[in-house]
């Protein structure tokens, strides 16, 4: 994609820790005609493998996720890191923040994820890929079918990939960053 890929040449940067910032276009600000063609793309790329769920999680991907929905005609379900009080029937695992530094649980009510469903996972970044595992546990839990996984971009050198394609699971990235250091951005 090489809008995005110019994208975030562009206005990318670089953090110490091998972070990629690219709040001006995905994580605060947003661009949605960006994310228009990133939704049609994830559709392009998913749209033979029976999915009838998108799933995501909060925050950040669920821009994507809607879009890629809007193209597929899919609902879009995404997955809590926080319970609300009234929230019951809910499946519950525990995800390592590689930004953040710590874990947090993340939630989902078993009524959006039944075993009916053929799930598309979607989110903006993978990194080390826990966030990834973390969301085929609730879909293993709920004894739903996961067959595939979108990332808006891929850190190459932190190795998410492989632990998922461990899986059997086919994963689709749209951009991807083989290097950061030096502050510089190096896509494949
Ligand atoms: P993982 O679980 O694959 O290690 O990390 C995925 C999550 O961490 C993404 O959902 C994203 O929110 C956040 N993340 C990981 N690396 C980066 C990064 O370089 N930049 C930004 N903005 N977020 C990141």
């Amino acid at each position: 994609m090489d809008l995005l890929k110019n994208r975030i040449l562009q206005d990318g940067k670089c953090f110490e820790g091998g972070i990629l910032k690219v709040d001006s276009f995905i994580n605060h600000q947003m661009d949605p005609i960006l994310m228009k063609a990133i939704g049609e793309e994830f559709a392009r790329l998913f749209a033979d493998c029976g999915v009838n769920k998108i799933m995501t999680i909060e925050a950040s991907g669920i821009a994507p996720a809607i879009m890629a929905g809007y193209y597929m005609n899919l609902p879009v379900v995404f997955a809590k890191k926080k319970t609300p009080k009234t929230m019951e029937n809910i499946l519950m695992t525990k995800v390592r923040s590689f930004t953040k530094n710590r874990e947090y649980e993340v939630i989902i009510s078993k009524d959006f994820l039944t075993p009916d469903d053929r799930v598309l996972f979607i989110d903006d970044f993978l990194a080390y890929g826990n966030a990834a595992l973390g969301i085929l546990d609730l879909i293993r839990q709920a004894g739903a079918t996961l067959v595939g996984m979108g990332f808006i971009i891929e850190k190459a050198f932190q190795e998410g990939r492989k632990d998922l394609e461990q899986t059997n699971v086919r994963v689709e990235s749209l951009a991807i960053v083989d290097d950061l250091s030096a502050g510089k951005i190096t896509l494949r």
